[in-house]
């Protein structure tokens, strides 16, 4: 007899905490809490995550393996660069690099030669999305049983979930006949109504909306805004310096010798520009963004008082899965 399981992804931040409250008051058996571990979150989440563990429900941490496609990778570059007449120098540089670290972000960023981007959203498939239907959907699913997945999604954030149906069908397995569904429980909840099923479990929200971040996620998210961008460069340099380290690591891995962590042509100001030739880690590495963050007009002129607040549209993950916050 076939058996229908819940899965809810759980992210850290305070929709996918408030979505797990909801599916333990819901679901009294086979329930599932499952973590996807980017290896770029703030280590506050990942303490985070082992309060959830420990004092909500037992949380299953996975994540991305990038090892076979970077091997891959290796093996084009040793061929198809050299048979390009890609310089031996750079091509040794690349392979250099070219070896899982163990960290899923990195390693995908090393694969791809490149950090995702607004325009090249690849990183919540990879890091998220994928390895939770491959470890934990998909071998339920091949079993025969039914597959929830609880998503942390609400209407408020986004264009793109305001019109998002609250149960919906994603899949039929082939072999087996069994259904994988996605459910969208909170679509209607206020933020409101999230932070009051926190305080009804008595359950403390990550401490990072205390610190000025309005959502938790990367650190940072390729989808900063500005303001956000400008309150982690303030409170939380050593995680740009740790991006600014897997720049030089990535650009060593990029056919052109360079990758900076946001797209140049994000930036205003002096440092926008979309001519690859003009590309430098000195005048558009993530410090540089940080930099940028601390101005107004443009770009143009420094604004000191700007530590919170200016919006400027757009959610900071567009994923519908709810899997970033
Ligand atoms: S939080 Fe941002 S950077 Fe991280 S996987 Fe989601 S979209 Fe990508």
């Amino acid at each position: 007899m076939s058996i229908e399981h819940n899965i809810v992804s759980v992210s850290g931040g305070k929709d996918s905490t408030a979505l797990l409250l909801l599916a333990m008051e819901r679901c009294t058996e086979n329930l599932q809490a499952v973590f996807a571990d980017t290896g770029h979150e703030h280590a506050q989440t990942y303490e985070y995550i082992e309060y959830l563990n420990d004092k909500v429900f037992p949380i299953r941490r996975i994540k991305a393996d990038f090892s076979r496609q970077i091997a891959a990778k290796a093996e084009f570059i040793a061929t198809k660069w050299r048979e390009q007449g890609i310089p031996e120098e750079k091509v040794l540089r690349a392979l250099d690099v070219m070896k899982p670290t163990g960290n899923p972000f990195l390693d995908l960023c090393i694969w791809k030669g490149r950090f995702p981007s607004t325009k090249a959203r690849f990183c919540s498939e990879e890091l998220k999305r994928n390895p939770i239907i491959a470890q934990v959907q998909r071998p339920l699913l091949e079993a025969g049983d039914d597959v929830v997945s609880w998503q942390g999604v609400r209407r408020d954030e986004s264009e793109n979930r305001r019109n998002l149906p609250e149960r919906e069908c994603k899949e039929v397995d082939n072999e087996s006949g069994a259904e994988l569904w996605n459910f969208r429980p909170i679509l209607d909840w206020t933020v409101d109504d999230v932070f009051a099923m926190h305080r009804k479990h008595g359950i403390e929200p990550n401490p990072l909306y205390r610190q000025g971040m309005g959502r938790v996620g990367c650190m940072p998210c390729i989808h900063a805004r500005k303001d956000e961008l400008l309150e982690i460069g303030l409170r939380f340099p050593e995680e740009i310096d740790r991006v600014m380290e897997w720049e030089k690591i990535v650009g060593e891995a990029s056919k052109r010798d360079m990758a900076t962590f946001f797209a140049t042509a994000r930036l205003s100001g002096p440092q926008a520009t979309s001519d690859s030739a003009e590309i430098s880690l000195e005048r558009h590495g993530v410090w540089q963004a940080i930099e940028w963050a601390k101005t107004s007009r443009g770009g143009r002129q420094y604004d000191i008082f700007r530590v919170q607040g200016e919006q400027e549209t757009g959610p900071l993950c567009t994923s519908i899965y709810g899997l970033c916050e």
